[in-house]
């Protein structure tokens, strides 16, 4: 008999049937099964059970149980049974029940030799498990517990491969207001919030849905279609409860969305990117937005990408051309100043700056473009005086992203010095705004500037974000009002509010001792009211449209008749 057992063909199959790649452990029990129907005859086998019970650990959140009938023979099975225990790495437990067919029973050596062949089915279970740790420890996110974006990268190839992945759609959402979590709980508490609100998230899934955190606090689901304006609501309103050694809390997250359906995918890899350009664009719109895939929005990213992308050449080929708007004096009608605006003069067509600046002022080379446009204007400048014309001071905006840029005005100066202008030729314009009312930082550049003897503005005063506070904070020169403040010529029910609101504020600017410049003026009655209210210097349509530089210079050699 143990001649047979070690030396037959069917020892020699029972190996390699074991030897076999099983990918899970569905396709484990399987292959076992026919292993055992091998050597069943040689040794007499009745019946074999396994029960796999392991533990939950951090890799295997829900732990292992599964109990599975793996052979069973045609007759009878005896009643005893003789029982195999071992151990596996995770600190789980195999257990094999194994029966002798008929009464038969197992002999001393019939157990030895179970005992040999059931270590080696042992160990393909322990590979199959060990295989499934390591496969969730590649796919999972560790600190929340779901799955990472690789995992996330798995699933979905596997719905397309199966051809499931039109019913469902991807959403990819950041949880908008998080810093506040950051900023009520220690640092690792914002860990333990992260994790209750992925498991949350889980817990609204169903079976065949998935999610994924892709980092930081961004994550992205895969969403039956019917379910999706469901899910919305429910990420937009997440009610996470907190507890903690300090403080219970109770609190509501919400989340910026991107929505994309899954229909006419191929590739696992468009998933992502349409989910990316719906999340960007509703970014973009705002926090707390969610936006939908749509071949428009795409277009639109394509659009601005291509802005992004062909600007350093735009650059280089001087494609950008500097426009100057007259800034005029209402009392003489005189050019008394100018505003540098920039141009992109691309492929012959004229593009206006609302068209390409705020994309480039999100991606940051807004500020090489400031400089560009603060060299052509002292380029300008210089010739200018050298031609021993008149010349006048022209402001240059400058972006709130130059705010945290090193040296900033030690920049600004050199670039005016390079061209030996006085600095009094130049003002820079400054702009408020929603993400940047850091008035130290910008006292800072203001009063830099003011050492080297170069004027600033706060532009758009009047519009959302600028505010007295500003005025308050900040020692800048001149006010620039603008369009939208200044009241109407036509009748409206606020008008005298509105009236009373503007001269008080031309008035207090006045006293502070700045200079104020009436932007955006269309009308002869705007002009008539701003000259009866002491503002003396606008600049708007009404005299003239930013024009090219040539046409400018005309307009300062004729003036403009009266008006
Ligand atoms: P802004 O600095 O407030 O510039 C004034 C804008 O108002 C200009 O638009 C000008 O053409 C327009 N405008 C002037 N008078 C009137 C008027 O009577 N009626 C109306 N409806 N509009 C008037 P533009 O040139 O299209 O510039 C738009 C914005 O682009 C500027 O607003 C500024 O924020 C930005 N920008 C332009 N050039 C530059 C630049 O070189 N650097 C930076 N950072 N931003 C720039
Ligand atoms: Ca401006
Ligand atoms: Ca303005």
């Amino acid at each position: 008999m143990e001649d047979r057992l070690y030396y037959s063909d069917g020892l020699k199959f029972f190996l390699d049937k074991l030897g076999d790649e099983s990918p899970n452990m569905d396709a484990c029990d399987a292959k076992v099964s026919e292993a055992l129907r091998i050597i069943s005859g040689d040794i007499g086998l009745g019946s074999v059970d396994l029960c796999i019970d392991a533990p939950p650990t951090r890799f295997r959140p829900n732990g292992e149980y599964r109990s599975t009938s793996l052979y069973r023979c045609e007759g009878e099975v005896s009643s005893d049974a003789y029982t195999i225990s071992r151990e596996m790495p995770d600190g789980g437990t195999v257990t094999f029940t194994i029966r002798s067919c008929a009464d038969k029973g197992f002999s001393d050596t019939d157990t030895e030799r179970l005992e040999l062949l059931f270590r080696e089915i042992f160990y393909k279970y322990s590979r199959v498990s060990a295989t499934d740790i390591i496969m969730s420890i590649l796919t999972m996110d560790m600190p929340t517990t779901v799955l990472n974006q690789d995992g996330f990268m798995r699933a979905a190839a596997m719905m397309v491969g199966a051809g499931q992945i039109s019913r469902y759609n991807i959403l990819f959402f950041n949880i908008h207001n998080f810093k506040y979590v950051n900023k009520v709980f220690p640092y690792q508490e914002g860990d333990i919030v992260l994790k209750n609100y992925a498991c949350k998230v889980k817990s609204y899934l169903c079976e065949d849905e998935i999610v994924a955190r892709l980092g930081g606090d961004n994550f992205v689901a895969l969403i039956r279609n019917d379910r999706v304006n469901e899910m919305i609501d429910r990420l937009q309103n997440l009610k996470i409860f907190h507890s903690a050694k300090s403080t219970e809390k109770e609190f509501i997250l919400g989340a910026t969305i991107g929505v994309s359906s899954l229909d006419n995918i191929n590739n696992p890899r468009d998933i992502m990117g349409r989910a990316s350009i719906a999340y960007q664009t509703a970014r973009m719109r705002g926090v707390g937005s969610v936006c939908f895939y749509s071949d428009e929005i795409m277009h639109k990213v394509m659009e601005n990408q291509s802005i992004v992308s062909n600007f350093e050449p735009a650059l280089q080929a001087e494609e950008f051309v500097v426009y100057y708007q007259p800034k005029v004096d209402v009392n003489t009608n005189r050019v008394c100043g100018a505003e540098a605006l920039i141009r992109w003069l691309r492929d012959g067509r004229l593009i206006f700056p609302n068209d390409f600046i705020p994309q480039l002022e999100r991606e940051g080379s807004i500020c090489r473009l400031d400089y560009y446009v603060l060299e052509q204007t002292c380029k300008f400048i210089r010739q200018r005086l050298d031609q021993g014309k008149e010349v006048m001071c022209i402001s240059v905006n400058f972006s709130r992203r130059h705010m945290d840029e090193d040296n900033l005005v030690e920049k600004i100066v050199s670039t005016i010095d390079r061209y030996g202008i006085d600095h009094r030729y130049i003002e820079v314009e400054l702009t408020e705004s929603e993400d940047f009312q850091n008035y130290e930082r910008m006292s800072e550049i203001v009063e830099g500037l003011k050492a080297y003897g170069i004027g600033t503005s706060i532009d758009d005063f009047g519009t959302g974000f600028s505010s007295l506070n500003m005025i308050k904070e900040v020692d800048l020169n001149i006010i620039k009002i603008d369009k939208s403040f200044i009241p109407l010529d036509v009748e409206y029910p606020n008008r005298e509010r509105d009236r009373v609101m503007f001269c008080s504020i031309i008035d207090m600017v006045k006293k502070l001792g700045k200079k104020i410049i009436a932007e955006g003026v269309e009308t002869p009655e705007q002009l008539n009211y701003l000259r009866t209210v002491g503002c003396d210097i606008v600049q708007g349509y009404v005299y003239d449209k930013p024009l090219p530089r040539e046409d400018f210079e005309e307009r300062i050699e004729k003036g403009y008749s009266k008006i």
